[in-house]
């Protein structure tokens, strides 16, 4: 079986979960009772993928679906510059949008920091999820992940 991993980031690619990671975690541990958990500091900006999760990319203006030609260049460019510079120029509809609000389906983000839950034995729910974000003190966005 593949295991099941639940990425924790800060809802906006500049947003920062450190000061209070190590009291979410406690919390996490006691509520959802994973295998592991872990709080990762990438020290800059990195894409939070969702693994095997990724179905598909679109257009958050037209609705467009994105090609992974297309992401993939616009992602290398970006990893470059250090993920510092996210607007992008759009193919579908020649718009301007970051590449953080792309429909990314399951979800996929951009983050400094993340605390990862590994095959939690129940399921982080919605009031789990606004208890973390009261401890950490910033609003945060779940990663679903599968390998
Ligand atoms: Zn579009």
């Amino acid at each position: 079986m593949s295991d099941c991993i639940y990425k924790i980031i800060p809802e906006s690619p500049n947003g920062d979960i450190s000061a209070n990671a190590d009291k979410a975690i406690a919390y996490l541990k006691r509520k959802t009772k994973p295998e592991d958990i872990t709080f990762t500091d990438h020290g800059k900006t990195a894409f939070i993928d969702c693994g095997e999760n990724l179905a598909s990319i679109s257009c958050p203006l037209c609705d467009a679906e994105l090609s992974f030609d297309w992401w993939g260049n616009a992602m290398n460019e970006a990893f470059e510059n250090g993920f510092s510079e996210l607007s992008r120029t759009l193919p579908c509809c020649n718009r301007e949008c970051s590449l953080n609000d792309l429909k990314y389906d399951f979800p996929c983000g951009f983050a400094k920091n993340e605390i990862t839950l590994t095959n939690p034995k129940k399921e982080p729910t919605d009031k789990i999820i606004a208890k973390a974000e009261t401890i950490l003190k910033e609003k945060i966005k779940i990663i679903i992940c599968r390998y």
